[in-house]
């Protein structure tokens, strides 16, 4: 037997049936399984557990590689004060889903020149992330007779401990280094390109609040360093993100009371160069993550060598980090639930749920202990609203994407 993740709280059965934004999961897959159901009343309530918790100076961007689909889009561009976008196809999106440009910002290292032209055209800030970018978004600007919003992409000295992705510290393709940074500041104000600050990114997925919290005083420390070294002021500072949710058996959420109580005490004393800044953190994970359910249905129950393996429609296809192939090194269970028998008793005898592909890799959930599933049934696999439909290879093997619902 091998243990699941937690169930994300909030989830609850209604006669054998786990709801999802009220809908049972039974009427969510009459129309077809897989399914992805995003839950907006959990949405709502993630963003403004956040608000309570965090500083009312700082503003709450949804980065939105999380999860682009549309319905949610329009419905988290109400809920927070920005999106951060990383490809021109994202920057359409959160056009279409409403966004104000003036609240959207670009990051990413391979912008291309109509990238840049989309961004500098429709007032989308770029946070630039090198010396070559600056110099081609000037220019662009320049032909286009448009002033472009120019932040700096830091590449900071430090990662957030413990984090799941390391995107700071060191040698990296993304940001600028810190040392070259002062003077790309200036040269940048003294172009007359509307100067919009830093952008300060240290990693992902940290579940640890004193870690958080030690990023956070670091990035603040830097931002500072960087305005003062520059002599220039700082309109918007980004400080990342990084805030993970529980996947995995032993993990246990983040503690925002008191990410949130360092935060606020942080900001209350920062030097007169940041004293008017405009503070953000950009979430996606946290915000999306743990609202979002993947249904499957079974197709066939199996047995192999005395064990019992639960075929699903569904796979790696569309949530590739289920599978544990998505950037984990060892593989473990996501939470994982029959939907039409939730609640009730777990056999004594382990179960295996599999996707459909043809590949030994597809494994939504290995020798797990849950109620006896027949084939007819839905399991539903958890902490499916991030890094799901858009981030797994919904090509490979030619079964096509699944729907997604918000509810
Ligand atoms: C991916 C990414 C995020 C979102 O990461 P989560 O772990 O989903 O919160 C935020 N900012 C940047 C720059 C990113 O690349």
């Amino acid at each position: 037997m091998k243990p699941m993740g937690p169930i994300p709280a909030g989830f609850a059965g209604s006669n054998g049936e786990l709801l999802i934004g009220g809908c049972t999961a039974s009427d969510l897959a009459r129309e077809g399984t897989p399914v992805f159901a995003y839950d907006r009343a959990m949405l709502a309530a993630r963003v403004a557990s956040l608000r309570e918790a965090m500083p009312g100076r700082l503003a709450m961007h949804y980065a939105m590689k999380a999860n682009p689909h549309p319905a949610l889009l329009r419905y988290m561009a109400e809920l927070v004060d920005g999106f951060d976008i990383a490809s021109g196809g994202e920057l359409a999106l959160a056009l279409e889903a409403g966004m104000d440009a003036d609240r959207i910002s670009f990051a990413g290292p391979g912008k291309d020149d109509g990238e840049i032209e989309a961004a500098i055209r429709t007032g989308v800030t770029l946070n630039t992330e090198s010396a070559a970018e600056i110099r081609r978004a000037l220019a662009i600007g320049e032909s286009l007779g448009t002033v472009p919003r120019l932040a700096i992409r830091v590449n900071p000295s430090f990662d957030i401990k413990g984090s799941g992705m390391k995107m700071g510290g060191g040698a990296k393709p993304f940001g600028i280094d810190a040392a070259l940074v002062p003077d790309l500041a200036r040269e940048i104000v003294a172009s007359g390109a509307v100067w919009r600050g830093f952008h300060i990114y240290a990693g992902s997925q940290a579940l640890d609040a004193e870690a958080v919290i030690a990023t956070q005083a670091a990035t603040l420390a830097l931002a500072a360093e960087l305005a003062e070294a520059a002599g220039v002021d700082v309109p918007h500072c980004n400080l990342g993100g990084g805030f993970g949710i529980p996947y995995f058996p032993s993990d246990t959420p983040l503690d925002l009371t008191a990410v949130g109580a360092a935060l606020g005490d942080a900001l209350a004393s920062m030097p007169d160069r940041l004293a008017d800044t405009q503070f953000a953190i950009e979430l996606g994970r946290y915000l999306v993550g743990e609202a979002g359910v993947y249904l499957t249905r079974v197709l066939d129950v199996k047995e192999s060598h005395g064990e019992i393996f639960v075929v699903t429609d569904g796979g790696l296809h569309h949530q590739l980090a289920a599978s544990g192939n998505f950037g984990t090194v060892v593989r473990r269970n996501y939470p994982v639930a029959v939907a039409n028998r939730f609640g009730e008793p777990a056999i004594n005898q382990e179960q295996t749920v599999v996707g459909r592909l043809c590949t030994p890799l597809d494994i939504l959930a290995n020798k797990v202990t849950l109620p006896e599933i027949r084939v007819g049934d839905l399991v539903a696999v958890f902490c499916a609203g991030a890094y799901g439909a858009s981030a797994s290879p919904a090509a490979f093997l030619g079964h096509g994407p699944a729907r997604e619902l918000l509810v």
